[in-house]
Formats: C-alpha cells, structure tokens, sequence
C-alpha cells in the first residue's frame, strides 16, 4: 500500500490506471469502512482510498477539531482491507482561496440539510474534487448516509460524471448500532441505550411493511419509544430514497430514516421497509 499526499502524486500514480474503484472516507476507520474497501478491492483493479476530514462539510459549533484521526491505525486497516493507495491530503492541498462550492438543491434540503446548513455543500463540494483527483470508474458509498448517497447520485447524474456509484448496506454492532466514527464518544451506557434506535426502526419499518397502523401512527409511536430511551429525536421519517422526499405509504424502496442524539452524540441510522 503507498500512501499519497499531494494531487501531483496522485496524477503521476492514477494517469495509466484503468478501472480505479475509490473508497472516501474521513478516517477513524470501522468495519463499516472496510466493508466499502473490501467490495472496491474485490470489483476494481486498483483500489484507492482516502482519509480527509473535510472541514467545509462541519457547522462552526460542530466537532471539526475533536474529529477522531487516528492515522497509523487507519493505514493499518486500509492496508488489511487490501486499499492500494491511501490518498491523506493536508486541508490546504483540498482548499486554497476557493470560489467555487458545489451546491445540490433539492435532495439536500430537508433532513441533515436544514439541521446542518451548508453541510452537503461542503459534501458535494469535496466529493467532486476527489473525483477529479482520482478519476474512479466507481466510488463506493454506505447507505447509512443515505441522504449523502442521494446528495452524490444527483452530483454524478447532473454534471455528467463519469463515475459508478455502488452502495453498500449498513454494517453493525452485534447490538444493532450502526458503526459510527462517532460512537467512539458514547460512554458504554450511551451505547446501550444507542442500540434502541435500531431496534426501533426495525419494528417501525415492520409495522409500516404490514400496515399495521397508519406511517403517522407508527412514526409517532417510534418517536416517543426513542425518547423513552433518552434519544433526542432531530427527525423520524419515512421516505423514497431517490428524493429524500417524506412519503406516507410504505413503497418497494422506501426507508425510514432517523438523526438522534444521545448526550451530545448526534447518530443517523436507516432502514429499508422492504425486508424488515
Ligand atoms: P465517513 O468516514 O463517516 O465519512 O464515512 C465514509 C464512508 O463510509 C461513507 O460512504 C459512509 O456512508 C460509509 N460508512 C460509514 N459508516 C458505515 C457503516 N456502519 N456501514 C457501511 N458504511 C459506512
């Protein structure tokens, strides 16, 4: 595996390359994160990562600075996992005096979108400038971010990107919890009461698939068995994936989705009402 720090480098090393698969990543690197390295190992000829925590895509009172980055243990895993290169770029080799943002409307309005504004401009925008970096075939994606995905996805379709998205199911705790670099803050208490949210959501999405009860009724219900586990509730909604938009009958693709948080741990978590 070699690591790469410098745009220049990754021209030189990429220019031949055909069929680059590419695995962006923040760091602090889980289960969740190898799983994408893995799939990208196992469908690409060249397997590129990156490790950037990327300031534009943080609010100014959000945890930019206490970000995990724990370097030679996520080269380590990167390695395992069988990434061919690890591309870790200084923030001033990403950003200089920049004019440009990306902004995607629409998808990225409501849900993360409003509780953290400018949040998928700082998302759109990096992800564009990794891809003109390495210039992947493919780019791999977990669905726990699944307005990210449908942020990316509208990115790739509208500026006519010629890149393959391939997303990959949410990788867990045996409790349920979904693997989060920022589960690294929860006390072991917090994790306990964390797992709820995915327990929650695996009753709610069957309730919604049988039609047990309205989607009202059970969201509401949802909601109030979250706060009974001490969960602040941002949003608790049921919605098609492709728009991020709020549906009130279960489809063939919809999912709920969730952002709690526990102390000051924010979690997402979401779920397909296909398969419960
Ligand atoms: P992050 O480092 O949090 O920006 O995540 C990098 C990529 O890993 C994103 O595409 C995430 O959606 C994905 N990811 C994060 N957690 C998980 C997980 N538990 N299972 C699968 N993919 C994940």
């Amino acid at each position: 595996m070699k690591v790469l720090r410098t745009i220049a480098e990754c021209r030189e090393s990429f220019e031949k390359r055909l069929n680059i698969g590419f695995v962006p990543t923040m760091g602090a690197l889980h289960a969740g994160h190898v799983e994408l390295i893995r799939r990208c190992r196992a469908e690409c000829e060249t397997c590129v990562a990156s490790i950037f925590v990327n300031p534009t895509q943080f609010g100014p009172n959000e945890d930019f600075s206490r970000y995990p980055r724990p370097l030679d243990l996520d080269l380590e895993r990167a390695t395992e996992a069988g990434a061919d290169y690890v591309f870790v770029p200084d923030v001033d080799e990403v950003y200089s005096n920049d004019v440009v943002t990306v902004n995607v409307t629409g998808v990225s309005d409501q849900w993360e979108g409003a509780f953290r504004p400018g949040h998928f401009d700082g998302v759109a925008t990096v992800v564009l400038k990794l891809f003109n970096i390495v210039v992947p075939k493919r780019a791999y994606f977990g669905l726990k971010d699944l307005q990210q995905c449908a942020v990316v996805s509208s990115l790739v379709r509208d500026l006519k990107l010629d890149v393959e998205l391939q997303f990959v199911e949410t990788i867990r705790e045996a409790s349920g919890l979904a693997l989060s670099s920022r589960n690294n803050f929860l006390s072991e208490d917090q994790r306990t009461q964390a797992a709820e949210l995915y327990r929650t959501l695996r009753w709610a999405a069957q309730q919604i698939a049988t039609r047990q009860e309205s989607v009202e009724v059970v969201l509401a219900m949802g909601r109030k068995e979250l706060e009974r586990h001490g969960m602040a509730v941002d949003y608790l909604a049921l919605v098609e994936p492709a728009t991020m938009k709020q549906i009130t009958a279960h489809s063939g693709n919809s999912r709920i989705i969730a952002a709690v948080r526990v102390g000051s741990v924010r979690l997402l978590d979401n779920v397909s009402t296909a398969n419960p």
